[in-house]
């Protein structure tokens, strides 16, 4: 990783006068209406001036200003016009994912969280090295196709939103589906409810569920909603379907609010904790929002597949506030939580703990 020098960064800055920017895309409304509830100024990138019409539409999620680009790599020219601003970045995953995960770890402005995370978010053995060294339950990885005994979910490397993902429950299937020239990953697919949890993590403050460093929240959850596996069914039985040719895909088109069971709450923090405290001493610590993606089974255990390193799309429909974020404080998305920990950070002088 390019070795950025955040304080050197900082050091230029007028704290007083931070703007928060985005790309318009994926949580950027809610990310801009949070840091409005936070007297924050906020400056929206888009790529092409036809998106503006989209962000005008919503009044309270349009950011300030607009900066427009012909495509995402021109950002890269533009971070010392970004810097005379003051501006932070508050990244997403269509951030990282269309800026490239190189140049986003080089790109030269302050940025909430820490860039070092993706290191271990985007290479699947060290996620697993990550999550497993955490004492989390992911689901098993079957190393050879030949050994497929049960349902197997097959994923292609860098796919993004689930797209080209297949079930599997035998050898022959595998090997009729798989695409060549493609790396993969093969996991038992696990039977159960799918929740994907959103935290959010403080290095710096102590108001929520202690950690050997700062405190975690639950800020809210969803679930995914993926097309065509969650409404196949409508049609006929997935194996009635794949008979005939028709095979379910896992493309997400949207989030669904979602509570769990309260006696669940315990493990919930418990896995959240176990992450940080291992994130902590692996890169320096997940600072920010982040979310495991789990299923529950029928034993009311947690496997969990993949965890996101920042804001999710998932925390979207809750752009005023969860079920969860109520009882915390009233009218807090995840983008607001986020304008907090910078106004916080900015009020005890603590910005370079969570900004890379
Ligand atoms: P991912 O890109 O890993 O988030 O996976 C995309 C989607 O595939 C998830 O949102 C789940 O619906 C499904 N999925 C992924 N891994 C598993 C698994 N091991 N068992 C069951 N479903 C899974």
């Amino acid at each position: 990783m390019a070795d950025i020098n955040i304080k050197d960064m900082l050091a230029k800055y007028d704290k007083n006068n931070l703007t928060i920017c985005t790309v318009c895309s994926h949580s950027s409304l809610q990310i801009f209406n949070g840091a409005r509830k936070e007297g924050f100024k906020t400056l929206g990138i888009v790529v092409g001036e036809n998106r503006k019409k989209v962000y005008q539409a919503f009044p309270l999620g349009c950011p300030d200003e607009f900066l427009v680009v012909k495509d995402y790599k021109e950002i890269l020219k533009k971070t010392k016009e970004l810097r005379e601003k003051n501006v932070i970045i508050v990244p997403h995953g269509s951030f990282v994912e269309y800026l490239g995960p190189k140049n986003f770890l080089k790109l030269e402005i302050p940025t909430f969280g820490n860039r070092k995370v993706l290191l271990w978010e985007s290479d699947r053995d060290k996620e697993r090295e990550w999550l497993e060294g955490a004492g989390l339950t992911m689901p098993q990885e079957v190393k050879d196709p030949h050994f497929i005994e049960k349902p197997v979910i097959v994923k292609y490397h860098g796919a993004k939103g689930g797209r080209g993902f297949f079930i599997a429950k035998t050898y022959e299937e595998f090997k009729k589906r798989i695409k060549p020239n493609r790396s993969y990953t093969i996991q038992e697919f696990v039977m159960g409810t799918r929740y994907y949890l959103h935290y959010f993590y403080s290095p710096i403050q102590r108001k929520g569920y202690k950690v050997s460093k700062g405190s975690i929240q639950l800020l809210s959850m969803d679930r995914r909603d993926e097309t065509t596996i969650d409404e196949v069914q409508r049609l006929g039985s997935i194996a009635e379907l794949e008979e005939i040719g028709i095979h379910p895909t896992f493309v997400v088109t949207g989030n669904i609010p979602i509570v769990m069971r309260e006696s669940l709450l315990p493990k919930v923090f418990d896995m959240g904790a176990s992450v940080v405290e291992k994130s902590l001493k692996l890169f320096g610590g997940i600072i920010g929002s982040f979310c495991l993606e789990t299923v529950v089974t029928d034993n009311l255990e947690f496997k969990v597949f993949e965890i996101s390193a920042r804001i999710v799309a998932g925390t979207n429909p809750y752009v005023s506030g969860s079920p969860y974020s109520d009882l915390i404080q009233t009218d807090m998305s995840t983008g607001r939580r986020i304008a907090q920990e910078i106004k916080y950070a900015i009020k005890d002088n603590k910005l370079d703990k969570i900004l890379s």
